[in-house]
């Protein structure tokens, strides 16, 4: 499973098992990415725009603290994804590759006006195939047609000396043929109606339910993906086969690429368990057998020692009408260490924050462990994980696997981190009431956010115990569980963020990251997070729901004491902070009901708590969140250009090191993925 976001907003499941305290739940819960504002450093002028798509950068924390042969290993990772990049194109669309070349041809040798409106779009039209690798929108599926006319392109073929045949060229500017990459409409042939290279010509839903029948009924309790690495072809004849992406078979020239790239990575593995998962995984490309797949996927989710990770292959089948056939993917992780240490001294130091908690006594656990929880940076991507990425993984994908052998669940963390800093400072000079506030977020907002994050995941969730003989919170509190769960999280996070314990144990230098904190959570829960919601929509989603129920029910209980003011300013709303240390003493208070609903099992008042603070919005408010933000301009999609990796090498070509940098664009980025990683295309 991968799960990412659009302009904020979340779209699917889980990523850390955002679990419960006692190990007897199950919370399927969305990741720990907010509205939050964290600015650092992308200068909007960096941000490249077109049509709904910006474009990001994000750095590699941690890459120089890497020991030479740990640097080798990313990098051969890394050469071994982008090798494989080809094969992306090809499964998305029967003319992708060609139409990539021309426009390629094109982009790189056209010398006539620059400025004039055609090559405008023509370069926009251009970006956009690149950002979806193909001609079909990453997200919504749909073909999308150029803005400009048939003849200007001829013109640009002829003019550059590209090649494209003319059948393929009726096609791009085709409003009727392939219009969907991958269609989910029932009433038609699934298969017929979608566009995807996964199968070939006239295979309908049929032809693939006949030829896997018998092998899906024969194969027992460890079923391989079936169809996972091959396209599903039909001779003329009728006859229904696979063309298996192996070394010698379909894409072999881009497999054996990759191959050569995995032996040189399998050569300086960190240990065993993960040279040994390497190993397979070359066997299997070599191969093409399924089982081998399978013990790949046991040994990789079995080998958790060492800072690098890796998901490479053919992995996620959202591409495949039927969900069958695997996209073409890479993604190198390194773990993220500054996470981890503040994950270990909030480990180490759980006791404390249970002990000094807001809950009842009979409520706090006598020996608290802390929730391990991973978070890794992203060291490249490629093929179907890039230019969009995922936000977190959980993988591998194959059911009886992870029951039997266990799974990885890692968080994304610098591209997290990438996509906060997406909003810029835009939104926080928007909804911040004044320049202190402004100021004060932009040198705390960052850590405050991380140190939010790290407490909710490993003290929040693992605090608090259930009364004996009340069930599980999926059963007693039901469909609210998710939510109550979330804002007792929350709370413990936002109880101890004003604790000088966190100085002390040097998480942070000062309790103005807990200030900092505050700010940024009652201006996300009381506007900000409604950005993204459509206008008269309730609020569903878990997290959003907590967010909003702990902000509001905190600034009616303060009302009195004008703990939190609302302040109307030329036709605006914001909410300002008055005393921090009476809003962390109401936080305690709502803590420790909820943890009492929670220990007790007390559904109507759970139940209470949600739908009267979590779930309607304000609408008159909601409209201006809405006009206010989209004022601001910031596209609905977000990509990124990866670091690039440069090894340097001694006299007789040993790699003594490894340099990261920027690419000089995002165009440049990707000329040079197809000059150097071409293997279908040329
Ligand atoms: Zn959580």
């Amino acid at each position: 499973m991968k799960h990412f976001i659009i302009s904020g907003i979340l779209l699917a499941g889980t990523l850390a098992s955002c679990g419960g305290a006692d190990g007897t739940e199950d919370v399927e819960n969305t990741d720990e990415v907010k509205d939050s504002i964290v600015y650092t450093p992308l200068q909007t002028d960096q941000i490249e725009k077109f049509a709904d798509l910006q474009i990001l950068q994000y750095d590699i924390p941690g890459f120089y603290q890497l020991t030479l042969d740990q640097k080798k290993l990313v990098y051969y990772l890394y050469e071994a994804g982008l090798s494989g990049r080809d094969m992306i194109w090809d499964q998305n669309y029967r003319h992708n590759l060609e139409i990539r070349n021309a426009l390629e041809h094109i982009a790189a040798n056209y010398s006539g006006d620059t400025s004039d409106a055609n090559w405008e779009k023509f370069m926009t039209y251009t970006n956009r195939v690149w950002f979806s690798n193909g001609i079909h929108h990453h997200y919504s599926m749909d073909k999308f047609v150029p803005d400009f006319s048939r003849e200007y392109f001829d013109g640009l073929l002829s003019e550059t000396g590209a090649e494209l045949n003319s059948e393929v060229v009726d096609r791009m500017f085709d409003n009727t043929a392939d219009m969907k990459r991958v269609s989910l409409d029932g009433s038609k042939d699934l298969i017929l109606g979608s566009a995807t290279n996964f199968y070939g010509e006239n295979v309908t839903e049929e032809d693939v339910n006949n030829f896997y029948a018998e092998r899906m009924e024969a194969a027992g309790d460890h079923p391989v993906e079936f169809g996972l690495n091959s396209r599903l072809v039909k001779d003329e004849d009728g006859t229904v086969r696979e063309e298996i992406w192996k070394a010698d078979g379909m894409y072999s020239e881009a497999i054996t690429e990759v191959v050569k790239w995995l032996k040189l990575a399998q050569g300086v593995a960190e240990n065993d368990e993960q040279g040994k998962a390497l190993g397979l995984l070359v066997e299997y490309y070599e191969t093409g057998d399924l089982e081998k797949w399978s013990q790949f996927n046991i040994t990789w989710s079995q080998a958790t020692e060492g800072d690098i990770d890796y998901i490479q292959g053919f992995v996620e089948v959202y591409g495949d009408p039927v969900g069958m056939r695997g996209s073409y993917e890479s993604i190198i992780q390194i773990t993220d260490f500054d996470a981890s240490e503040r994950m270990a001294v909030l480990a180490e130091n759980v006791q404390y924050f249970e002990d000094n908690s807001s809950i009842m006594d009979e409520h706090k656990k006598e020996k608290v462990v802390g929730v391990s929880y991973k978070v890794v940076n992203v060291a490249g991507e490629a093929g179907d994980a890039t230019p969009s990425t995922p936000i977190g993984v959980n993988l591998p994908n194959s059911n009886w696997i992870r029951a039997e052998h266990g799974s990885k669940s890692v968080s994304l963390g610098n591209i997290v981190m990438a996509y906060s800093n997406a909003g810029g400072e835009g939104i926080l000079r928007e909804f911040a009431n004044d320049e202190d506030e402004i100021e004060r977020t932009i040198k705390y907002g960052e850590i405050g956010s991380k140190m939010h994050t790290a407490m909710h995941e490993v003290i929040g969730h693992a605090s608090g115990q259930i009364n004996e003989g009340v069930g599980t919170p999926k059963e007693t509190l039901k469909n609210y569980s998710s939510t109550l769960e979330e804002a007792r999280a929350d709370l413990v996070a936002l109880y101890f963020l004003l604790d000088e314990k966190l100085v002390e144990l040097g998480l942070i230098e000062t309790t103005d990251v807990g200030r900092t904190e505050y700010d940024d959570y009652i201006r996300n829960g009381m506007m900000v997070q409604m950005r993204r919601l459509e206008p008269g929509a309730d609020i569903e989603e878990a997290h959003m729901r907590n967010r909003q129920l702990v902000a509001s029910w905190a600034f009616e209980r303060g009302q009195e004491e004008n703990v939190i003011e609302r302040i109307e300013r030329d036709g605006k709303s914001y909410y300002e902070i008055h005393d921090y240390d009476k809003l962390r003493v109401i936080f305690g208070e709502l803590l420790r009901e909820i943890q009492r609903i929670k220990s007790e099992g007390d559904y109507e008042a759970g139940k209470n708590l949600v739908e009267n603070y979590g779930v309607k919005v304000d609408t008159e408010l909601h409209q201006q969140v809405l006009d206010r933000s989209s004022a601001l301009n910031i596209a609905p999609y977000n990509g990124f250009v990866n670091p690039i990796l440069t090894p340097v090498m001694d006299e007789d070509g040993n790699i003594t090191d490894i340099l990261l940098s920027q690419p000089e664009s995002f165009k440049a980025q990707m000329l040079y993925y197809s000059e150097n990683y071409g293997f279908l295309s040329h």
